[in-house]
């Protein structure tokens, strides 16, 4: 099964980017500005040849064109103030990922507001609960707490199951899915730059491409469309980082944060 995944975060008012989601300078770069991402949709809509599912629905789907997408992570609060309102000019429903610790604190979604994007057809996932970076370094039995306490907590908000999730900071490794499997997770988006999925324990994988806020609406677009030359592109840039982040471990994270914070000064 293939299919073409948007990853989005918060998006903003004209303003601070601590309206919504994780306050820290790093989340900044993944948030974009109501108008923009109004731009960004109605590209996408231009190259899109049907509408996104929502993904219990992809293996049903034919896969021509291939089908498409949309999440957003962390659970901001404006998945519920700004995200919804705009996704309903298009009638397009999309996956909400919440990082069930933040529910209900400054910043991000409440319990009212969760069960409101669930009854307009949005999918609600599991961001885990604490948000733990790198994921993948977690032991066994931390990636199954996260996994299952987080899925209980969505689960008992919304009355009906929860079987869906998004990995935090794209930290994807065998370790996170199986734990993922075990919650009873049956769809896992990855922040993995690839169109195909692949099944771990029962527990279906998917590719994403994530969309940061320098990203003009014309690569999202590019994206949806298949360009193999933006596909490609992406593909090698995220297995550089990747590579870079294996041989330099937790002093690529140290470094990240640094240089993030000294970004973070000069805007201010
Ligand atoms: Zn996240």
């Amino acid at each position: 099964m293939k299919q073409i995944t948007l990853l989005y975060h918060d998006v903003l008012e004209e303003g601070a980017h601590q309206q919504s989601g994780f306050p820290d300078p790093a989340a900044a770069r993944y948030k974009l500005g109501r108008a923009a991402f109004v731009e960004h949709l109605q590209a996408i809509n231009t190259v899109l040849q049907s509408q996104p599912i929502t993904i219990e629905q992809l293996p049903q789907v034919t896969q021509q064109p291939i089908p498409f997408t949309i999440g957003f992570d962390d659970g901001g609060v404006s998945s519920a103030t700004i995200i919804a309102e705009e996704l309903g000019q298009f009638d397009w429903k999309g996956h909400f990922f919440i990082t069930t610790d933040w529910i209900g604190k400054p910043g991000f979604v409440n319990e009212n507001q969760i069960r409101e994007l669930d009854a307009a057809g949005h999918r609600i996932g599991s961001h885990t609960c604490s948000h733990p970076n790198p994921m993948s370094q977690c032991s066994q039995s931390q990636l199954v707490g996260e996994w299952t306490q987080s899925i209980a907590r969505l689960s008992d908000i919304l009355g009906h199951s929860v079987e869906v999730a998004s990995i935090p900071g794209g930290a994807y490794g065998k370790n996170v899915a199986r734990a993922a499997a075990t919650a009873g997770i049956r769809w896992l988006f990855t922040s993995e730059p690839v169109r195909a999925s692949w099944q771990i324990n029962g527990c279906t994988m998917l590719g994403r491409y994530g969309i940061e806020c320098e990203d003009a609406p014309r690569k999202a677009a590019a994206f949806v469309a298949e360009d193999w030359t933006v596909l490609t592109r992406e593909w090698m840039a995220w297995n550089a980082k990747k590579t870079i982040k294996r041989v330099g471990g937790t002093l690529y994270y140290k470094l990240r944060r640094w240089q993030q914070n000294l970004r973070h000064d000069d805007k201010q």
